[in-house]
């Protein structure tokens, strides 16, 4: 390990404390942790506080979109996607995350309208999905929706979920005649759709079925 002449003026506590807060983070294990707050404590005093500040902001201005809901920053009851007229209405891609949302917008691939679901459902769980109750209210409120595209990983958790939003679709008092596709599975099994290229999230789109 390179020399850290730096670490000397901190406080070995609230370094200590930062690398657990990371550990929170999904996906990052302690060995990442340990690297952001490394990079932030090379990083200069007006970076941190820009970050501090955005951090803070966030509980402030930002809101979940009472459509899709997703979490955004702006004005208004509806994010960007969902406000836009330049979005096909017709297509509705069911996503876990915002994550998933914002690969997928990344990938230039969609451009219908989408729903967070905001989890997944393991085998046995008897809670609802975070979001459900606001998924079939949209689904059932919205006449312009013509397919749903059910977008979740290819795991059991996921297979689980789709299963489940299937048979809720169909059982629903309120008839959803719009078609119901799977996300083609030219992602291998497990990955998810968050750490997906550009051409694999294009072609699962194209071989939904
Ligand atoms: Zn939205």
């Amino acid at each position: 390990m390179d020399s850290e002449p730096s670490r000397i003026a901190f406080n070995m506590d609230s370094i200590e404390k930062l690398r657990v807060l990371f550990e929170r983070f999904p996906g990052i294990g302690p060995r990442q942790a340990t690297r952001f707050v490394q990079f932030l404590l090379r990083s200069s005093p007006s970076l941190r506080r820009e970050i501090a500040t955005e951090i803070q902001k966030l509980g402030n201005n930002v809101k979940q979109c009472t459509e899709c809901r997703r979490f955004f920053a702006g004005i208004g009851e509806q994010c960007t996607i969902c406000k836009s007229p330049q979005r096909n209405d017709a297509l509705l891609l069911i996503v876990t995350s915002d994550a998933d949302v914002e690969t997928i917008e990344r990938s230039g691939n969609y451009n219908g309208k989408y729903f967070v679901l905001g989890g997944l459902l393991s085998f046995g769980d008897t809670n609802p999905l975070p979001n459900q109750k606001q998924l079939m209210k949209l689904l059932t409120a919205k006449k312009t929706i013509e397919e749903i595209i059910i977008a979740v990983p290819a795991n059991p958790e996921g297979d689980n979920t789709e299963q489940f939003l299937r048979s809720l679709f169909a059982s629903s008092k309120h008839p959803i005649s719009a078609k119901v596709a799977t996300l083609g599975r030219g992602l291998s099994t497990g990955s998810e759709i968050e750490y997906a290229d550009a051409q694999t999230i294009k072609d699962a789109l194209e071989n939904r079925r």
